[in-house]
């Protein structure tokens, strides 16, 4: 027993985008969720066999991962890789490789033939074949005209696709040219390419079969007569994002059926075969077709690797958390691969006699009785086998027995089946000999109306034909008939050849032309199945079938609609959604905008105090006005900066951050400024009268009275107070910036999200789209048949109609000429009477004479 290997290989970042919540962390084997500052998110950290970052080559992961397999492969044991991951995660790139980098194919088939070479001591016959998955079809990629090929099991081959083209390989070079002709083939399949090729899988297969050589005479024959078979599978799946919303929430189940049913299957199998086993109960490989090839890939007799590849990108996050759970589960399953060794009986025997020799050999040593013991054993088994054998050997007679019974009822039904389309043709033809049959059943009238006029002389019909042997056998096909009154049992007394062809003369030519109609011919099948009743049943049972049809593609084609019309509105919902958010994201992109011109506003509000102050302040020199034209020049660069930084915020909204660092910075400045500014003035400067009556107009307490150092001190907490106020308003700004901002980066991954939704509800529309258009296409097609079928019911019905009124006017004539023969025949009887007694009294009369 040994575990499935499972890797897990990362792709190279496609998005120039840096990670803004969290990104995947690939340490040796395990591979982890990390927040953007480093540290891991419990719950999301994952350890496989090997785990292979963006930088790790095609190369790397075929000689860590799939190597061992295909070496084991040569040796006779089946082995199969396949990669499982997202659309666009690099599956195929893996698997197919690119120009510089050879894929993990190209390098198996290289490795295996390489590998070939160096095994000099057997002989070996490679066939290879491969083909694709495309919604629960198998099609051929080697040959364009096998598709939708069948799976089939026996006991000598396994499980295997009946008609896919095996081409028997001499060198790699041939196999890698097949390959290209193969991926042609898948290209032009479709026209499609992109939809197809993310939901298809494909299947290259190599069938490896070796036999040793027969280089000495002396040696073990036995592994000579041996031939190892080993299938190697190298499978590049579908792309996996939809089963794993399927698994995440369920909603898509139904169109997962369609979409890609294998792929939900494998999820099936796979979850199976990682419970315990135990608890694993039925395995439902059957369920697709494509676990049913992988059959013994999945926990059987195979040694698999899975390689699961990843997106990187966080918006990505998701379907890797689903691939990454599938390759966890995949890690617990366990296979038993053992070497495959087909033996021939003479091969087995041989080997047997061999081992008991050798045991014999070694009985001559001391261990005598433990290898008699052994020998004894050896004999047992070798009795079962044979027992086996046998039994084995019965039941395929028995096998053969029924199957030919099974023959022989075919080719029953087959002959039923072909009388009633002769019964059907042969209608044609009576319809178009209606007007012959017309005629000949007007000389049947003529004739029985004549033979009653002739009755008393029988001997002279004028029609008579001579027809004996032609007559002898339409009759003795008639007398079987149960439909036809029975001769009377003394007419068979006296009605010899020859007399029953005289009284019939009248009647030849009736028959023959009555031979011709179809009734004569019905009469030659197994009476139990050709009555029309028989045979409408069968009409009627087939236009049963096909309402039922009919129904089933109604029913199908209404929950196509009502499916459709769901969709529809949720499109509309999805559409208000959209236009809603849209508006939303208008208004905050105006925000900004808003935000600059109060700004504006209140940069406009601080000139106009700032220069109704300076208006007090005559003396230019004193430290009033220097701290008034510091503080305005800083409330200038701060306003307009604070004004580039909203017009920077319209254009870019995501560039902000330096911005507000240099705000923060300017405003700094300013209120060092002005509390230096104000402290000197506190401590040196005296107060001129006309500052003195400044300084009272500017104190906002309004008091005349108050004091030098109390004016001061009013003055400095106004300005402070003032400052405090910008201060606050700033940060409540910020503060709304930021906020701003936010909600609108929210906004927008909510918008992207939807629009990504979107995108994939209008996919899913068109497709349920086309189904509807298909199933109504197919609708009309079996009404077209319906109809069809209706019809040609209607023209057997009535051709059988004909023809039992033609039986029934042929019975009714027969009758007649029945009851007139027998008439016929007393007649005759009593004339011959006559006779008799007229010679007997003559007799005695010449006797007396
Ligand atoms: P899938 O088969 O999973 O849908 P592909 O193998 O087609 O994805 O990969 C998608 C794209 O990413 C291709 O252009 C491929 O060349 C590129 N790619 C995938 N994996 C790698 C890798 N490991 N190194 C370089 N390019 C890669
Ligand atoms: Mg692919």
């Amino acid at each position: 027993m040994e575990k499935i290997c499972v890797a897990v290989r990362v792709r190279p970042s496609v998005s120039s985008e840096s990670f803004n919540g969290a990104y995947w962390n690939v340490e040796d084997n395990r591979i982890s969720l990390h927040r953007l500052h480093g540290t891991p998110i419990s719950g999301l950290s994952y350890t496989f066999d090997h785990v292979f970052d963006e930088s790790s080559t095609n190369a790397r992961v075929y000689e860590l991962l799939t190597k061992d397999i295909i070496h084991a492969a040569v040796d006779g044991f089946n082995g199969t890789a396949f990669a499982y991951g997202q659309t666009s995660s690099g599956k195929t790139f893996t698997m197919n490789g690119s120009e510089t980098d050879a894929g993990i194919i190209n390098r198996a088939v290289k490795d295996v033939f390489a590998k070939i070479q160096m095994i000099s001591d057997r002989e070996f016959l490679i066939r290879v074949s491969y083909m694709e998955i495309y919604n629960e079809e198998i099609n051929d990629l080697f040959s364009v005209e096998n598709q939708k090929l069948q799976i089939h099991e026996s006991l000598e081959r396994g499980i295997f696709v009946s008609g896919l083209r095996e081409e028997i390989v001499n060198n790699a070079e041939q196999v890698l040219k097949l390959i290209e002709l193969g991926e042609v083939n898948r290209h032009f399949g479709e026209t499609n390419m992109n939809v197809r090729s993310s939901r298809s899988h494909t299947i290259f297969r190599m069938v490896i079969e070796s036999k040793g050589k027969d280089t000495n005479s002396s040696g073990d024959s036995s592994s000579v007569d041996a031939i190892r078979v080993s299938v190697l599978n190298l499978v590049d799946l579908a792309g996996s994002e939809r089963i794993a919303k399927t698994g995440a929430d369920g909603v898509r189940l139904k169109e997962g059926k369609h979409i890609n049913k294998s792929l939900m299957v494998l999820g099936n199998v796979i979850n199976k075969l990682s419970e315990g086993a135990k608890q694993r109960g039925h395995i439902p490989y059957r369920d697709s077709k494509l676990t049913r090839i992988l059959q013994p890939a999945l926990g059987g007799n195979a040694k698999t690797s899975i390689i699961c590849t990843i997106a990187p990108e966080e918006v990505h996050i998701e379907e890797t958390k689903g691939t990454l759970q599938f390759a966890s589960r995949a890690k617990r399953i366990t296979n038993c691969a053992q070497v495959n060794e087909i033996l021939t009986d003479a091969a087995l025997l041989k080997r047997q006699k061999l081992e008991i020799e050798d045991l014999r050999k070694k009985l001559q040593g001391s261990h005598a009785e433990v290898l008699e013991q052994e020998i004894l054993k050896l004999r047992n088994d070798m009795l079962k086998y044979e027992l086996e054998r046998e039994k084995l050997a019965t039941e395929l007679e028995e096998e053969r027995k029924s199957h030919k019974e099974r023959d022989q009822c075919i080719r029953e039904q087959q002959m039923k089946i072909d009388n009633l389309s002769n019964l059907v043709s042969f209608s044609d033809l009576d319809r178009n000999s209606n007007q012959g049959q017309g005629s000949a059943r007007q000389s049947l009238k003529e004739e029985c109306s004549e033979s009653s006029v002739h009755q008393g002389d029988a001997f002279s019909t004028p029609c008579f034909k001579a027809d004996p042997k032609a007559f002898v056998v339409k009759r003795s096909n008639y007398s079987t008939l149960p439909d036809y009154s029975p001769l009377p049992d003394t007419f068979s007394n006296v009605a010899d050849e020859d007399t029953w062809q005289k009284m019939n003369k009248g009647y030849m030519a009736d028959l023959d032309s009555l031979q011709m109609t179809p009734a004569r011919k019905v009469q030659s099948f197994p009476s139990n199945d050709i009555t029309p009743a028989c045979s409408n049943d069968n009409f009627k049972k087939e236009v049963q079938q096909l309402k039922r049809q009919l129904e089933i593609a109604t029913e199908d084609k209404n929950e196509l609609e009502r499916k459709h019309a769901e969709q529809i509105m949720l499109n509309h919902q999805l559409m208000d959604e959209i236009s809603e958010l849209q508006q939303e994201a208008k208004l905050i992109q105006e925000i900004p905008q808003r935000l600059s011109e109060s700004v504006g506003n209140c940069k406009d509000v601080y000139e106009d105090i700032l220069s109704i102050v300076q208006s007090f302040v005559s003396d230019g020199e004193s430290s009033t006005a220097k701290l008034l034209s510091s503080t305005s020049e800083i409330g200038k660069s701060l306003f307009t900066t604070l004004e580039t930084h909203f017009s920077m915020a319209m254009d870019d909204r995501s560039s902000s951050t330096g911005n507000n660092f240099l705000i923060q910075e300017q405003c700094k400045v300013l209120y060092e400024k002005l509390n230096s500014t104000i402290t000197s003035l506190v401590s040196s400067e005296t107060p001129s009268s006309e500052n003195e009556e400044a300084r009272a107009q500017l104190c906002s307490c309004g008091n005349k009275g108050c004091t030098q150092g109390g004016e001061t001190a009013c003055w400095k907490e106004e300005l402070s107070n003032e400052l405090n106020t910008i201060k606050e308003r700033y940060y409540g700004l910020e503060k709304e910036l930021d906020h701003n901002n936010q909600l609108l980066v929210v906004s927008k991954e909510r918008y992207d999200s939807l629009e990504r939704e979107f995108r994939l509800l209008k996919e899913d529309r068109d497709l349920l789209h086309q189904m509807v258009s298909d199933s109504s296409q197919k609708l009309s097609l079996v009404t077209d048949q319906k109809e069809n079928v209706l019809k040609d019911l209607n023209t057997e019905v009535q051709r059988r109609k004909n023809l039992e009124e033609e039986i029934k006017q042929f019975s009714v004539a027969f009758a007649s000429r029945q009851r007139s023969l027998a008439s016929f025949h007393s007649d005759i009887k009593s004339n011959c009477e006559k006779l008799r007694t007229q010679c007997l009294v003559s007799l005695p009369k010449s006797r007396g004479c």
